[in-house]
């Protein structure tokens, strides 16, 4: 058994129930999203550090988002590339992937690692990405791996109907994992579990903090 199977074995025993979205995880090799220092650590259930005060999120984090899109193919938005690892993971869940990173080098250096592990058809993308990325719109699930200090209204608006926003909302330490469904008649909106993300930045982010 690969470690990436391994890994999808104990989130099934963590209580991630979408079948879909453990053969996504155990065909993802997650080393290949690491840098070298925390490479033997890789499949362990935690964040990571991945340079630019960033981190590749825990995978249970990226089970439970992912589980809470819903998604069976169709077009997916990853907000907050990072490593590229969970948009790797969407790559398996849906047809079409578009990712959006602040930071350029990080983006680079996805784009670089999602070409390597047989992802090259990943859409990425630098800019805010609280904006959405309106031009590839509408998306069947929006996914944000940084938390923000309330559901960023653009995201929303790029939803189709019937599409599905995940967001952990709060405050820059403590937040839970929100989930808004396009309904027909609204916006359906609900909490899953608490969490701790980097703050999202940009123009429905947190403001950057004060240096000195
Ligand atoms: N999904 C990533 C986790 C990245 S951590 C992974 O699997 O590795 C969150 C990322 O969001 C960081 O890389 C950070 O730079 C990025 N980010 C923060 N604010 C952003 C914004 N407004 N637009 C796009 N990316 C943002």
């Amino acid at each position: 058994m690969s470690r990436a199977e391994e890994l999808a074995r104990f989130l099934a025993r963590r209580g991630i129930r979408d079948e879909r979205v453990l053969a996504a995880i155990a065909a993802v090799p997650r080393e290949l999203f690491v840098p070298e220092d925390v490479r033997r650590d890789a499949y362990a259930d935690r964040a990571l550090p991945i340079g630019h005060e960033q981190t590749i999120s825990q995978p249970y984090m990226v089970a439970a988002m992912l589980e809470a899109l819903e998604l069976d193919g169709g077009r997916a938005l990853d907000v907050g590339t990072g490593s590229g690892y969970q948009a790797a993971v969407l790559a398996e869940l849906a047809d079409e992937v578009v990712t959006v990173e602040r930071v350029p080098e990080l983006a680079e250096r996805a784009r670089a690692t999602l070409a390597e592990a047989g992802y090259g058809r990943v859409d990425v993308r630098v800019g805010d990405g609280t904006l959405g990325v309106p031009e590839r719109s509408p998306y069947d699930g929006i996914v944000v791996a940084a938390a923000a200090p309330a559901v960023p209204e653009a995201l929303y608006g790029q939803l189709a109907e019937g599409g599905h926003l995940v967001v952990p909302v709060g405050t820059v330490r403590d937040q839970w994992l929100e989930v808004v469904e396009r309904a027909p008649d609204g916006p359906r909106r609900w909490r899953t579990v608490p969490c701790r993300f980097v703050p999202l930045r940009g123009s429905a982010g947190f403001a950057e903090p004060r240096h000195g």
